[in-house]
């Protein structure tokens, strides 16, 4: 097996060698203890239903296929997840719906060595596949964009006007595409390696993970505060959300909430538009990129998106528009300028307007909670737009292969870090 990984991942740097080796010892573990025999990618690998009035049809594949010599007829068809996500009930649903009801469906789990069973009753299947089949037709027809967590994973980001780039910039077909969120941005500076390993190589993150209690209340405060932003009654919609949590967490979540009243009460008023808005820019650079047959060139066309979650974005009352954050954190009365830079710079480009108020609430930390407005005019727009290129520039130069490459930091922020570990190992 050693020989295999080495032959297979010659063109890889030993960070993702590594991980490589990982996955596979576990696979390996996980389908040889069986007496089995393993097909990988068999012919009819992909489950398809098709739609009921529009000539498409749904899809998913599989692809491992493990049967028992002894008796063919126990099949197990397995989905390969190298991350830490079994596979989701929509995709399910369409494997299951259009697969084979003879074979059994399971999530092969690499980083956790386990076989996890993909199962889901004839019910909830078929009203899954209700719902996909109703967004596959309200997609046909509707050109609006619908920005969201899914623009994470799409090819045309850079192109498609939601994060816009300088005016008369036109990002080419297949120009390099980098994307950033807000906190890799912030994370830049400080140790870029995280920022790249989460980014852009897609290392999977191990301990540390964010699941601290503090990020998980601020989590569900956004959430219900969306909630609530857009209700006719705010503060009963904020109480019916607090009925899904612990009793400690409500009291926390309505402390907070009581916070962000008085800072609604005091501040400039916002008539929000939208909330949980994801706005961005595309930073358009010189940097490395890899050509189709692998080799790695310098100064290419490289663009650099960066996507942030506005809590709320609408007019102030002279009509000048207005993104606010909800800061939650003990630090959240720290404003950073290149946070604000960004909330600025994507809302006027997307607008096509030369003036700009950011809010930050700061609801978390101590004292009196406030509302820290800056208005941002064509001069501090463009001073704006050089802060974001200057903090940016140097993710253009990553490599696109290389995860040794992007330098580490070692410092406090390590023992918050999903990557410590790994990044121990290879420094
Ligand atoms: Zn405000």
């Amino acid at each position: 097996m050693d020989q295999a990984i080495r032959d297979n991942t010659g063109w890889l740097d030993a960070i993702q060698t590594d991980l490589v080796r990982e996955l596979v010892t576990n696979g390996v573990a996980v389908l040889g203890a069986e007496d089995a025999e393993v097909v990988f990618d068999p012919d009819d690998n992909v489950s398809m239903v098709p739609h009921p009035r529009m000539h498409a049809y749904l899809d998913s594949y599989f692809q491992l296929e493990v049967s028992d010599p002894t008796n063919p007829e126990n099949r197990e068809r397995l989905k390969i997840r190298t991350g830490g996500r079994p596979t989701s009930k929509a995709e399910a649903a369409v494997l299951l719906e259009g697969g084979d009801a003879d074979a059994s469906y399971a999530d092969l789990m690499l980083a956790a060595g386990t076989v996890e069973p993909i199962e889901m009753a004839a019910e909830a299947r078929s009203a899954q596949i209700a719902i996909l089949e109703e967004l596959a037709e309200i997609h046909s027809t509707n050109r609006d964009r619908t920005p969201g967590l899914h623009c994470y994973m799409c090819s045309r980001i850079a192109r498609c006007g939601q994060f816009p780039a300088p005016k008369g910039y036109r990002v080419g077909a297949n120009e390099r595409t980098i994307r950033l969120s807000k906190t890799d941005l912030l994370g830049l500076g400080v140790c870029d390696r995280r920022s790249a390993w989460k980014a852009l190589h897609g290392i999977p993150k191990e301990e540390n993970d964010d699941g601290n209690e503090a990020s998980a209340i601020g989590l569900l405060f956004h959430d219900f505060v969306a909630t609530a932003t857009m209700s006719e009654n705010p503060d009963a919609a904020f109480a019916q959300c607090l009925e899904q949590v612990s009793p400690e967490d409500a009291a926390r979540l309505a402390s907070l909430y009581g916070r962000h009243k008085t800072v609604e009460e005091g501040h400039v008023p916002v008539r929000v538009g939208r909330v949980e808005y994801e706005i961005g820019v595309t930073v358009p650079l010189r940097g490395a990129a890899a050509t189709a047959n692998g080799q790695v060139v310098s100064d290419r066309a490289v663009s650099v998106v960066v996507i942030a979650r506005a809590d709320a974005v609408g007019r102030e009352s002279d009509n000048t528009p207005a993104v606010i954050e909800h800061r939650t954190g003990k630090t959240s009365d720290r404003i950073d300028e290149r946070e604000t830079a960004l909330y600025a710079v994507s809302a006027a480009r997307l607008l096509n307007v030369d003036t700009i108020a950011v809010h930050q609430h700061a609801l978390g930390a101590k004292g009196e909670p406030k509302c820290e407005r800056i208005v941002y005019g064509a001069e501090q727009l463009a001073e704006a737009e050089d802060l974001l290129v200057r903090t940016v520039e140097t993710v253009a130069g990553w490599h696109p292969l290389d995860a040794s490459e992007p330098s580490f930091s070692v410092g406090d922020w390590c023992a918050v870090c999903p990557f410590e570990s790994r990044c121990q190992r290879h420094r």
